[in-house]
């Protein structure tokens, strides 16, 4: 592997795992080790040509961090080259990615079909906010192939979905979906965010745009919110997604990008940490008294574990545990807990446990809570970095005080 520049890496043929160190990176005629902050709004010309030239060739170099930062193109190029995308867009929140990859595609009359089980935010997105603008959605249940394929039997613009899903760790069949929407006409948007790029790439599947909130594991350490956007396509990305975002501004902040950029270097290796002591206490609470079942992708009980098999390469750190009891123990349970934290957030180094029907699914009706396997005594584990014989330890403690 050679280069002329030594300043600049030469990631082509890198495995992923370098990749994450090396992608993106843009060194300044400072030299520095460590990936610049360009903590900047705007970029000064040389004169009234240079500026005229910069906005006559649209991205040729740098006018507004609206469009384009040199501290978010590192992040954004970076994950790109481990995802293998065409293009990429860092954005503020992973709510503000979900938001532009799905509307910037869609007008009145658009036809969405998406699978009942998704982060609650999204699912407010579809039932709530894509009405209003006329753009019709059907949701099914994402497990069921025949319901997919009734539902994409008539023309749709878009799906949208989740796999797994939170909390409910539902499976989507990504290949056969993908085929199914294409037939249909549709664009396929995948959250990928419980799976992780480290364990599941969507866009082998046949995925058109990729969606992460980068406050989970990309960030992983509860430091900021993020989200990127990351399409196949780089013609679909700058004539469609691309001016959507530029023009509304969900831009990311250049420091949180920075953040981002850093939390990428260790993402691989927190992520297969995690998803290892993530399997390890699923089983241990798969034989507990006080549990009654517990849903992890990678655990054989699993109902869709071999479609997991066929498309994730690991179970992810997030697991749903069903009491044997209801509400109160589960309260007590997390109530009784030493050092796995109380939080709705997910993906970090600290292991973070919720009551999913009080806290982050609180807002759906009972109906739809029955839908989406919220019970009362549910509890969602992410699995951090600690140890896994004190996160075993801490779970055992609390459930059997409980
Ligand atoms: C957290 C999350 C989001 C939203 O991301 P924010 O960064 O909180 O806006 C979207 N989808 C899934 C699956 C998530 O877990």
């Amino acid at each position: 592997m050679s280069r002329t520049d030594h300043r600049t890496p030469n990631v082509t043929g890198l495995r992923p795992r370098s990749k994450l160190v090396h992608g993106g990176i843009r060194r300044s005629s400072f030299d520095e080790t460590c990936e610049a902050l360009y903590q900047t709004s705007g970029f000064v010309y040389g004169s009234a040509e240079e500026a005229e030239n910069a906005f006559a060739n649209d991205g040729t170099r740098h006018v507004y961090s609206r469009f384009r930062n040199p501290t978010n193109a590192m992040f954004e190029d970076r994950l790109a080259e481990y995802e293998g995308a065409a293009w990429a867009y860092a954005t503020a929140s992973g709510m503000a990615a979900v938001h532009g990859a799905l509307l910037s595609g869609l007008r009145s009359g658009d036809r969405v079909v998406a699978p009942r089980a998704l982060f609650i935010s999204c699912y407010w997105i579809l039932k709530e906010l894509c009405p209003r603008y006329g753009i019709e959605v059907e949701f099914i249940d994402g497990t069921d192939l025949s319901a997919w394929e009734a539902a994409l039997s008539k023309p749709a613009k878009a799906v949208f979905l989740e796999t797994p899903s939170n909390p409910g760790l539902e499976v989507v069949d990504l290949r056969a979906v993908c085929d199914l929407a294409h037939k249909a006409g549709a664009y396929v948007v995948v959250d990928n965010a419980f799976a992780t790029p480290v364990l599941q790439r969507p866009f082998d599947f046949g995925a058109d745009v990729i969606i992460y909130s980068a406050t989970k594991h990309i960030d992983g350490q509860g430091r900021c919110l993020g989200g990127v956007i990351l399409a196949k396509d780089i013609k679909y990305a700058t004539e469609v997604i691309h001016p959507f975002l530029r023009n509304l501004g969900p831009t990311l902040a250049p420091f949180n990008s920075w953040l981002l950029l850093k939390g990428m270097e260790t993402l691989e290796l927190r992520v297969n940490a995690q998803t290892a002591s993530a399997l390890e206490v699923a089983r241990f609470l798969e034989g507990h008294a006080k549990v009654e079942r517990v849903l992890y992708p990678m655990l054989p009980s699993h109902p869709q574990h071999d479609l997991v098999r066929q498309q994730m390469s690991g179970g992810g750190n997030m697991l749903s545990i069903f009491l044997k009891g209801g509400k109160a123990e589960a309260f007590n349970t997390l109530n009784g807990l030493g050092m796995v934290m109380i939080s709705n957030n997910l993906g970090d180094s600290k292991s973070l446990i919720t009551h999913p029907a009080t806290t982050t699914h609180s807002k759906l009706t009972d109906e739809e809570k029955v839908a989406a396997q919220i019970k009362p005594g549910l509890l969602r584990l992410s699995v951090g970095l600690e140890d896994a014989q004190d996160i075993i330890e801490d779970l055992d403690r609390a459930l059997s005080q409980a």
